[in-house]
């Protein structure tokens, strides 16, 4: 989505004549693009108007970065959608008192996994929590859900003689809160379909249990049926947040925007994977941007920043289409710092081929030893273009000495670093016109 989305601006933005024709060409792409990745018809009909009222586009100063400002519009109205502020206040448990969870959803949905990082979310922030299993209709779901409790050490109550889930959810919630506990999550049983029986439940267990918060729980690939399915459980179970779960797949996560714009209920939590850790806030932008295909590269650059890392001088380096050694040591130590090795050296280009075929542990023993190799060259060497070593060989010898390494191994980096330097020289070429295209435009 992201790739057609960022492609229909520059074809707008790359096109001579940029006209309010190619303007609404780039609307229309970047229109059914949003569709496939499964947002709702209607609503991409209420994102193309915003998108054209929001950018004027004949009023539009010649010199302002047209294609910048289109992105941040689709980004902006994207954004507003999964975020409505809604007019209900958001669910803010209390210590000392009990909250009674509700969840609700399909089976397969992800409830009872959810609940369990849900308890212990509350949990860590040292509310006393524990959970309910009042899914009767499943077999094997209360063996689930004690499985999960247990492992996690959550104290849980369900019964495997009494079928009637508002019975049990009754006994369950009295026997905790009698038991002083602050948050008590009540899992229920989910059906492949919405059907009669399935609705009549959770009028029956909200009855009983008078929950301060009913959660609907929505799997990430649920597509174009979010509108009506989230529709339908909002009008008899009147949920007051969303969990969008299993956001770690292959869904593009357009549904979770169109169940959002149906019932006007925030999402507060998205669940990224099966272990009970794998619960996250809700955060709009993130989700957008990931939506659009940024994600990724945000994670990496928010992480590189968070690492302090020697990057300012080498991207300065690289810009201008200079790479000397002392910039591969930097980077070295660099991938170092950064952990995972090999979904590391992975994003730098340049990297992976020399990380080929190497567990972790070896990487990190050649990642070292680079390093070693490059401390024990002088300044001037590593302020180098590399060639210095070429036309006095017994610097390598030198180098190998004091690193305790080898004559091969010095020329190994020194290869590695001929091929890097020729990258960067290719990329500064293109950044130099890159900006002179923009400065023309
Ligand atoms: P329920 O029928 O609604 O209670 O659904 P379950 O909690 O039993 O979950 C169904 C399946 O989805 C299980 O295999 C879970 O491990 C899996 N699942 C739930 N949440 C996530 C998630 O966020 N990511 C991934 N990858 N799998 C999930
Ligand atoms: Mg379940």
């Amino acid at each position: 989505l992201g790739r057609r989305i960022n492609a229909a601006v520059s074809d707008l933005t790359r096109s001579s004549n940029l006209d309010e024709k190619a303007f609404d060409g780039m609307i229309k792409e970047i229109c059914s693009a949003l569709l496939e990745a499964d947002v709702n018809v209607r609503l991409v009909g209420v994102l193309r108007k915003s998108i054209k009222s929001s950018v004027n586009f004949k009023e539009l100063a010649p010199n302002v970065n047209k294609k910048r400002l289109i992105q941040k519009a689709v980004f902006d109205e994207l954004v507003k959608l999964v975020d409505p502020h809604p007019h209900t206040k958001p669910f803010n448990p209390k210590k000392g008192k009990p909250s009674v969870i509700m969840m609700v959803g399909l089976q397969g949905a992800g409830k009872t996994t959810t609940c369990t990082k849900l308890a212990r979310h509350y949990q860590s922030r040292g509310f006393k929590a524990c959970l309910v299993c009042a899914d009767t209709f499943r077999a094997g779901a209360f063996d689930q859900l004690k499985q999960n409790a247990t492992k996690a050490k959550i104290p849980y109550y369900g019964s495997l003689t009494q079928t009637d889930p508002a019975v049990v959810a009754k006994e369950g919630v009295e026997k905790f809160k009698k038991e002083k506990f602050e948050i008590i999550i009540v899992d229920t049983s989910g059906r492949h379909r919405q059907e009669d029986a399935l609705f009549q439940e959770m009028v029956d267990i909200q009855t009983a249990v008078k929950p301060d918060q009913t959660i609907m729980v929505l799997d990430a690939s649920i597509g174009q049926q979010a509108e009506a399915q989230s529709k339908a459980f909002y009008d008899t179970a009147a949920f007051g947040a969303i969990i969008i779960t299993k956001t770690d797949g292959h869904a593009s996560g357009g549904g979770a925007i169109s169940a959002v714009a149906a019932t006007g209920t925030p999402i507060v939590f998205i669940g990224t994977g099966e272990h009970i850790l794998d619960l996250e806030r809700f955060a709009p932008e993130k989700f957008v941007q990931k939506l659009l295909g940024m994600g990724d590269i945000q994670g990496l650059v928010e992480h590189v920043q968070s690492l302090k890392l020697d990057q300012k001088d080498t991207m300065k380096h690289i810009a201008e289409g200079v790479f000397t050694v002392r910039d591969l040591r930097d980077q070295l130590s660099n991938i170092m710092k950064m952990g995972p090795l090999s979904k590391m050296a992975g994003m730098i280009p340049g990297m992976s081929g020399m990380m080929q075929g190497m567990d972790d542990e070896e990487g990190s023993i050649k990642l070292k030893r680079m390093i070693y190799m490059c401390d024990s060259m002088t300044a001037k060497e590593l302020d180098s273009d590399g060639k210095i070593f070429t036309e006095q060989p017994t610097r390598m010898t030198r180098i190998a000495g004091g690193s305790g390494t080898s004559v091969r191994e010095v020329e190994d980096l020194l290869t590695q670093h001929k091929m890097m330097a020729g990258m960067a020289k290719k990329m500064g070429g293109n950044m130099k016109n890159i900006q002179r295209a923009q400065g023309a435009m």
